[in-house]
């Protein structure tokens, strides 16, 4: 029964791919949509969130099959927003991140730490220690991206 409407969902979502313009279907980042269809069904007979936000999700998809309503700005930004919504539920409660998440995490954090090593053991050349932090952020960063994708972690 899930599994048809994952079905259902993705071929609405392709035909609205192929009706709509690459902006709009950028705007309605249809790509992120039936990758989260698909986590959310995998998730809802565990996670009563995850089911309620499959259905409304479900709801939005098929409303924005009327062209009209498609196009509509406001729709949009309605849209986004409980992608967003879904996205840190996912991330916060089953653990999920978003591709490249740790890169830019850990090269942020290896800037910090780099501004401060430099400062502190290398006579103040903070050029250095910046280049220091980003290099070992960069290595543990994409390290972690590379477990995330193994386990399948990535939304
Ligand atoms: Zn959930």
């Amino acid at each position: 029964m899930k599994n048809q409407r994952v079905d259902h969902l993705s071929m609405i979502l392709k035909d609205l791919r192929g009706t709509v313009d690459e902006k709009v279907a950028a705007k309605l980042e249809l790509d992120k949509c039936n990758r989260i269809i698909r986590r959310l069904s995998s998730f809802s007979s565990d996670c009563v969130v995850c089911n309620q936000h499959f259905l409304d999700l479900g709801e939005q998809i098929i409303e924005l099959t009327d062209q009209s309503k498609a196009r509509e700005t406001h729709n949009y930004k309605q849209h986004r927003r409980l992608l967003g919504f879904i996205s840190s539920h996912l991330m916060k409660q089953h653990k999920l991140v978003t591709n490249g998440f740790y890169l830019s995490v850990y090269t942020s954090i290896g800037l910090g730490l780099g501004v401060g090593l430099g400062q502190a053991l290398l006579n103040n050349n903070t050029a250095i220690g910046i280049s220091l932090g980003i290099g070992i952020g960069l290595a543990i960063g994409a390290r972690l991206d590379v477990k995330a994708k193994k386990k399948g972690l990535i939304l």
